[in-house]
């Protein structure tokens, strides 16, 4: 293996880790900074293009939220809960239904390999915030 090889799959490892370390969905800019912290000449634009390397080889799945783009550690099938107020991105606790996969192919005859349920709302903190905004 040649040096620039190598460092690319070091680095490819190191964004891995960094994404497997954190269980609260975070940013591409969040994995980044993290990523910095451990090898401070690695760019930007590599830590993204390795994200997007991992999601398309299934070692990382990636969560698609009205802000920006989360990522996840978790690779079995689940659903998210989005706070629209801070923007934090929780797992559902609810198995996945694959009943509603197969009554989808039952009744379209599409080929359902899987869906994406996101809850959106308030998260508990963002309710205690805003009640106690209100009795200010
Ligand atoms: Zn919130
Ligand atoms: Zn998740």
């Amino acid at each position: 293996m040649n040096m620039k090889k190598q460092r690319s799959t070091k680095q490819r490892k190191l964004v891995l880790d960094t994404v497997q370390s954190r269980h609260d969905h975070p940013t591409a800019d969040q994995i980044y900074l993290d990523t910095r912290q451990k090898d401070e000449k690695i760019s930007r634009g590599t830590v993204y293009r390795n994200l997007n390397l991992l999601s398309e080889s299934g070692d990382i799945s990636h969560v698609k939220v009205p802000s920006a783009d989360r990522y996840d550690f978790r690779l079995d099938r689940h659903y998210h809960l989005f706070c629209t107020n801070c923007g934090k991105v929780c797992d559902a606790p609810v198995p996945y239904q694959e009943a509603r996969d197969k009554q989808i192919e039952q009744e379209t005859g599409f080929q359902v390999s899987r869906h994406r349920t996101i809850f959106e709302g308030l998260c508990s903190d963002c309710q205690k915030r805003l009640t106690q905004e209100q009795q200010q």
